[in-house]
């Protein structure tokens, strides 16, 4: 390797878009909700569960019965929280509270809005303070507040009355990602218009990207192999399911692509072509974008279109190596 390369870092989020179904129990739960009631289940003992379950966490038996409860109860333990987060129901300090509401036998979990910690108290009686608008979500419930205080605010009216059966429930994870040696100056030469992989000293695999090391021989993987823009299709799939943020409309095709000498596949776009026309073997170039659009990102390539050459058999993708003699 030549200069020391410059370490690159970006902030990156990943996600999961989720929609949840919730079941009968839960559905029944949450609906009750959009409608601001209250509704807990019986257990085969009698007891009243609340939130509902689906299973008796006794016996087991499927659960069924549901019982209307106050909107109203006790607080039968709680903690302060002083500097809430970003994900916290609330941007002031506020209680997380296991609260008992009157006809149920079992307290659920909420935040009370007491304005102050002094104001809360073991066995404090308190209410739901709804939202103004109801989706059929836990956060219909925006909080419970000490039950003497007065409630303003114009309730609007459930915009719905259908039985809910899914939520969306998405997961983000956001951080930091640092490129490391090896991807930094991968990226530096894709920034140049240039795949740069590299050769395992060992095996004589070539990797791109690369990863800095050979993860079959557990080496270092220092000699950098400039590679041309044609590759062949490893395997592919058509993409029917719209990711949000991405501009790409289904259906289109994702593809594993090997770079001629390289003996390892990575993902990219292939278009120009119908769908139904991808087959394993077909070979591929990359088309790039406008040299004033590089950057540091294999999405400097916009895609890979087909070429006009024979398919290279299957067992053959990727199985070229180059003996160094
Ligand atoms: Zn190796």
């Amino acid at each position: 390797m030549s200069s020391s390369a410059e370490i690159l870092s970006q902030a990156f989020t990943l996600g999961y878009t989720y929609t949840r179904s919730t079941g009968p129990i839960v559905g029944q739960f949450l609906t009750s909700l959009r409608a601001r009631k209250m509704v807990g289940i019986k257990a085969s003992d009698g007891k009243v569960l609340m939130p509902p379950v689906e299973f008796d966490p006794v016996s087991a038996d499927a659960l069924s019965e549901f019982v209307d409860v106050a909107d109203s109860g006790v607080v039968k333990t709680w903690c302060w929280v002083k500097q809430p987060r970003k994900a916290h129901p609330s941007d002031k300090p506020f209680a997380w509270a296991m609260i008992q509401l009157d006809g149920a036998d079992t307290p659920m979990l909420h935040w009370v809005d007491a304005g102050d910690e002094a104001a809360m108290s073991t066995g404090m009686r308190v209410k739901v303070r709804w939202a103004e608008e109801t989706k059929g979500l836990m956060s219909d419930i925006n909080g419970f507040v000490p039950e003497a205080v007065a409630l303003l605010g114009e309730l609007k009216p459930a915009a719905s009355d259908e039985q809910i059966t899914g939520m969306e429930a998405p997961i983000y994870l956001t951080y930091n990602f640092t490129a490391g040696k090896a991807t930094a100056r991968y990226l530096q030469s894709m920034k140049k218009g240039k795949l740069v992989g590299q050769r395992c000293p060992n095996c004589r695999n070539v990797y791109i990207p690369p990863r800095g090391s050979c993860a079959a021989c557990g080496v270092p993987t220092e000699e950098e192999v400039t590679l041309g823009n044609k590759a062949t299709v490893e395997s592919f799939t058509i993409v029917y399911i719209p990711i949000p943020g991405n501009p790409i409309k289904p259906p289109y095709v994702i593809a594993n692509l090997v770079l001629d000498g390289a003996n390892l596949s990575f993902l990219h776009l292939l278009s120009e072509c119908k769908n139904e026309d991808v087959r394993i073997g077909m070979r591929v170039e990359a088309l790039w974008k406008p040299e004033a659009e590089w950057g540091y990102a294999m999405e400097n390539i916009q895609y890979f279109k087909p070429i006009d050459e024979p398919d290279v058999p299957v067992d053959q993708i990727g199985k070229l190596i180059d003996e160094g003699r």
